[in-house]
C-alpha cells in the first residue's frame, strides 16, 4: 500500500491498516508534526511535535507489526510513476490539489487503484478508481481549480469527520487489495454535522482528458502548478 499524505486523512488510515494486518506500507509526507495536528493525527503524539510526520507515522506502523518505510517529500512528476510501480494500492490524503491531480492521472498511468479522501470542515469526500481506471478522478473534477480553494489550516477540520474518511479509505483500499470492487467508481460523502453518509454512483465520461479521451500521456510538471486546497 502507497500511503500519501501523512496528516488528519491518512494517520487514521494508515492506523485502521495497521490493525486490519496489512502487510507493507510506504509513507510519504514532506510535513512536520504541529501541536494544532494532533487533535486529528491520531497516531502522534505530544512529543513528535517538530519531527518529520512521514518517518513519524511509519515508526508508529512498525510498532504495529507492519513493514513500513518513510519517504519524506512530495509526489513529484519526475518521481511518482516511480514511486507507484512497485504497489498494489495508492491512498491519496494528500492536503492540495496538484498534487491530488498528479497522483490520479500516475495511477491511472500506471494501471494503479486508488482511493482519493479528504476532509475540510465537517465535510468529507472520498472516491475510488479501480485498476481499469474509470471512472477516474478527472471524470469527477477535470482540472485544477483556478482560485484558491479552503484548506484545513484556514477552514479547519473536525478532529472525527477525518477519522471517519480515513477508516472509510482504509476499509476501500483493503477491498482493493482483496479483489472487492464494490466501491469502484463511488463517491462517498459524508456531513459531519448530521453524520449523512452518502454514496452516489460517478460515471466515466467520455470527454475526461485522463480516461476518456486520453490526452494525457505523461507527467508534465507544468501540469500541477496551482494553487493548495482541500483535505
Ligand atoms: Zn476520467
Amino acid at each position: 500500500m502507497l500511503l500519501v499524505g501523512a496528516g488528519g486523512v491518512g494517520a487514521p488510515a494508515a492506523w485502521a491498516l495497521a490493525e486490519a494486518g496489512i502487510a507493507r506500507v510506504v509513507v510519504v509526507d514532506d510535513d512536520r508534526v504541529e501541536l494544532s495536528n494532533l487533535h486529528r493525527q491520531v497516531l502522534f503524539r505530544d512529543d513528535d511535535v517538530g519531527r518529520p510526520k512521514a518517518e513519524t507515522l511509519a515508526a508508529r506502523l512498525v510498532e504495529r507489526g507492519v513493514d513500513a518505510t518513510a519517504i519524506e517529500g512530495r509526489a513529484l512528476p519526475d518521481t511518482a510513476l516511480s514511486l507507484l510501480s512497485s504497489i498494489d494500492v495508492v491512498i491519496d490524503g494528500v492536503d492540495n490539489f496538484p498534487s491530488r491531480f498528479l497522483l490520479a492521472d500516475a495511477a491511472w498511468l500506471c494501471h494503479k487503484p486508488i482511493v482519493h479522501a479528504a476532509a475540510v470542515r465537517w465535510h468529507a469526500t472520498m472516491f475510488v478508481t479501480g485498476d481499469g481506471g474509470r471512472p477516474c478522478y478527472r471524470c469527477l473534477f477535470e482540472d485544477l481549480p483556478e482560485g484558491p480553494a479552503p484548506d484545513c489550516a484556514s477552514a479547519g477540520v473536525v478532529g472525527p469527520v477525518c477519522g471517519v474518511v480515513g477508516g472509510l479509505a482504509a476499509d476501500a483500499a483493503l477491498g482493493l487489495l482483496d479483489g472487492r470492487e464494490g466501491l469502484v467508481g463511488t463517491l462517498t460523502t459524508l456531513d459531519g454535522r448530521t453524520g449523512e453518509l452518502r454514496r452516489v454512483v460517478v460515471r466515466p465520461r467520455a470527454d475526461c482528458p485522463l480516461c476518456g479521451t486520453r490526452e494525457i500521456h505523461g507527467l508534465d510538471a507544468a501540469r500541477y502548478l496551482g494553487p493548495s486546497c482541500d483535505a
